[in-house]
């Protein structure tokens, strides 16, 4: 398989998910994954997990027969200002963190200040991974985020599940095709994560690659297809 990462998942510990831990672990292991994360919606997600379920994930096992496991979370940002739904002493015990606008969440600001938001999220040191930029419901002026990201080395999501049909963020294709060709001009690399809710979606990045084949995207700036690249941002890979 080319794309051998998938770091966003979820679980039914999530609320709105389906498969167990142990049954994404083995579908992210048949997939032929190397590195498989698990990511779950932090606790400000209706019906997410309590604070504790983070502050647990070491009773989790690192790696399935050779697959490595990486444990993290999807962050909720919570306000215009860029805080998130966990403390700095949970998110620093974590393998890594995407941070994402949800809209039980968060209200959206015009496209300036949600923009805004997003780059002092990616001043948190504990945030590796923004999460779906890709929903019209949160406007963006996507020219200063790639340039933000690339400048401050975190990655930018390509979300298979944003560019299904039946997707619920609005306007996908079209904000992912826009980011892309701006990450392919100023060399920032993106991640590609299902945000699968179903385990056998692991690893199936079908829809993300139609759009990466459409923009003729390098296939050097996608860190899903080498751990080397992958280490660049994510400690302890
Ligand atoms: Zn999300
Ligand atoms: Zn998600």
């Amino acid at each position: 398989m080319k794309y051998i990462i998938d770091l966003h998942t979820h679980s039914i510990a999530g609320g709105h998910a389906y498969s167990t831990f142990q049954e994404n672990v083995a579908a992210a292991y048949a997939k032929g994954l190397v590195v498989y994360g698990f990511s779950e919606h932090a606790p400000a997600m209706p019906g997410g997990p309590h604070m504790f379920f983070f502050g647990n994930l070491k009773v989790l096992p690192g790696e399935f027969q050779g697959m490595r496991i990486l444990k993290g979370c999807e962050a909720n940002i919570m306000d215009l200002e860029g805080h998130l739904d966990l403390p700095d002493v949970l998110l620093t015990r974590m393998d890594y963190v995407i941070a994402s606008m949800h809209i039980p969440c968060l209200k959206s600001g015009t496209a300036a200040e949600n923009t805004d938001c997003l780059i002092r999220v990616m001043d948190n040191p504990y945030v590796q991974i923004i999460g779906h930029p890709d929903d019209s419901r949160y406007p963006l002026e996507y020219d200063r985020l790639v340039a933000a990201a690339k400048e401050k080395g975190v990655l930018l999501e390509v979300n298979n599940t944003s560019l299904s049909a039946g997707s619920v963020r609005e306007g996908g294709r079209e904000n992912v095709e826009t980011y892309l060709k701006l990450c392919k001009e100023m060399k920032a690399p993106v991640i590609l994560g299902t945000d699968s809710h179903y385990a056998p979606h692991i690893g199936d990045f079908s829809n993300a690659w139609e759009v990466l084949k459409a923009v003729d995207f390098p296939e050097e700036l996608v860190v899903n297809t080498s751990v080397e690249k992958l280490r660049g941002y994510i400690r302890g890979v």
